[in-house]
């Protein structure tokens, strides 16, 4: 162990190990889960994150990449006394304007890419609702969405180049600034959305494309959830793809309240927030009345000022921070369903909240199919947890969905792996990670199962349902 931490102090110096009391925000993600880390280490480029993976490799010590900590999965949470290899110094971002794209570090926050993006007229669209405090390298691992992914596509979308550290300290360099490659296996998107368990991205290259100039938003009341969902199914099967369309049932918008727009009638059910953009002002506002018209609501407001935009946004993103400051506890899921399936899928999570008597709200990325049903719940509650989350899980499954759109499997959803991929898959997966990491020592516990996928699939995890205040390092940043 003395050697390690030598071995380590020599990679990155001695002022970025740290241990001790300055671990504390290492051990934890946003979610309930804690684990002490033997370390946390803080490179300062590739060649320092090779020589740490090199280090705890020899020692045969477990390494958890770290971004930000926003994970609402586990997935940053160090189990088995791993050292962390935190990426955050690692922040460096070049926008090539003419290859349209950028070459940024993995500890970069995804907002400082989007500003620097915007500077040179140009937009990198993947916007998960942590943007202001989320790392590309979380948003690369994670496959991260958000809410302009339904007109635009997620992170992998995205990435035509990285730099990746295996676990034998080995730096693999692949793709660039091409946009279209096609000669070889596409190995950059096997990195994605692998959650730290086969590399460590230190670099990410970029695609931008045009930042459109205007913006035009709605939201749009509903008498029912299952209402609103149908709606953005109509609209999307009539070939209006908005830059966004978010949905907010009754109980999330019961927790905004004081959020929403004056006037806003506290009877409506749900409510659809949707975005268009574009360059010609008089013809996004003009689409943005057609959408308003097909989702056929109960309640139209269309914002006329940049300030009534944000008005209409404002619970929206604000989801998150209110959530985390809740006095009770709560369970947050991310199914994906195919769209049309959207509104079975709202119903029977709306159906299962009634039947328990255990509130789950319902918001998210509808456009997509992904709804956030996110399970609120009291101490005496705490042991109907599991069984609700299993069945949603199941119940997207059956829809032809996935457990995860976009906050991956981490150490929370990986007892359920199996349920979705089927087993073949799912040994395939294995085989892959054998063959990148044959120690096992690239995030373990994560991804994938280790118990029955059953009721009590919480009960094992450290901290489970332990409402615990500074579960990410600055909540107050939350935007959600
Ligand atoms: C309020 C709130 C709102 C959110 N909204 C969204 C949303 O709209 N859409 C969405 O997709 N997610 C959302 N998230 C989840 C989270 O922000 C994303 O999963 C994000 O991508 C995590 O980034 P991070 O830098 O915090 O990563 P971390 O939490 O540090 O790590 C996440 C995972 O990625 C791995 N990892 C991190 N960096 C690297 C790297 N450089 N190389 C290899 N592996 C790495 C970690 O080991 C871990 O498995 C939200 C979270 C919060 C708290």
């Amino acid at each position: 162990m003395s050697d390690l931490l030598q071995h380590l102090r020599q990679a990155v110096g001695a002022e970025h190990v740290l241990e001790g009391d300055r671990l504390e925000p290492y051990s934890h993600d946003a979610t309930f889960m804690e684990a002490a880390p033997l370390a946390a280490v803080l490179p300062g480029s590739t060649e320092e994150v090779a020589a740490v993976v090199r280090a705890c490799a020899a020692a045969a010590v477990p390494i958890v990449a770290r971004g930000a900590g926003t994970s609402l999965v586990g997935g940053s949470v160090p189990l088995d006394r791993a050292v962390v290899l935190g990426l955050e110094r690692i922040r460096h971002c070049e926008v090539d304007a003419p290859n349209t794209c950028a070459v940024v570090g993995a500890g970069l926050i995804t907002g400082e890419l989007q500003e620097a993006a915007a500077e040179h007229g140009l937009m990198y669209p993947p916007d998960p609702a942590s943007v202001g405090m989320s790392s590309i390298g979380g948003n690369v691992a994670c496959n991260s969405g958000g809410m302009c992914c339904v007109k635009y596509g997620v992170t992998s979308d995205y990435v035509i180049g990285m730099t990746v550290v295996l676990a034998d300290g080995r730096v693999l360099k692949l793709g660039g600034k091409t946009r279209k490659r096609a000669s070889g296996y596409r190995l950059i998107q096997l990195f994605v959305g692998s959650e730290g368990t086969l590399g460590i991205v230190t670099e990410v290259t970029v695609k931008l494309i045009p930042l459109p100039r205007h913006h035009a938003t709605a939201m749009v009341g509903f008498n029912s959830i299952e209402e609103a969902a149908a709606a953005v199914s109509r609209l999307l099967g009539s070939g209006h793809f908005p830059a966004a369309i978010e949905i907010i049932d009754r109980s999330s918008l019961d927790l905004t309240r004081e959020l929403l727009p004056p006037g806003f009638d506290p009877e409506l059910a749900a409510v659809l927030i949707v975005e268009q953009d574009g360059n010609d002002p008089q013809q996004v506002h003009q689409n943005l009345l057609q959408i308003v018209e097909v989702l056929d609501g109960v309640d139209n407001r269309i914002a006329q000022t940049e300030a009534e935009r944000d008005g209409l946004w404002r619970a929206r993103r604000e989801f998150g921070k209110v959530l985390m400051a809740m006095p009770s506890n709560f369970f947050a899921e991310d199914v994906a369903v195919p769209i049309a399936s959207i509104p079975e899928m709202a119903r029977r999570v709306h159906q299962l909240s009634l039947e328990t008597g255990v509130k789950i709200s319902i918001f998210g990325h509808a456009g997509d199919g992904n709804l956030h049903p996110t399970i609120l719940f009291t101490d005496e509650q705490r042991p109907l947890v599991g069984k609700l989350a299993a069945r949603i899980f199941r119940d997207a499954i059956a829809l032809g969905g996935s457990i995860s759109a976009e906050h991956g499997l981490g150490a929370l959803k990986r007892d359920f792996a199996e349920e979705e991929h089927g087993p073949l898959a799912m040994g395939v997966m294995r085989d892959l990670k054998r063959l990148f990491d044959p120690q096992g020592l690239l995030n373990p516990h994560k991804v994938f199962p280790e118990q029955p996928a059953d009721d009590r699939f919480l009960d094992k995890q450290p901290g489970w349902g332990v409402k615990r205040e500074g579960a990410v390092r600055d909540r107050s940043e939350l935007g959600a």
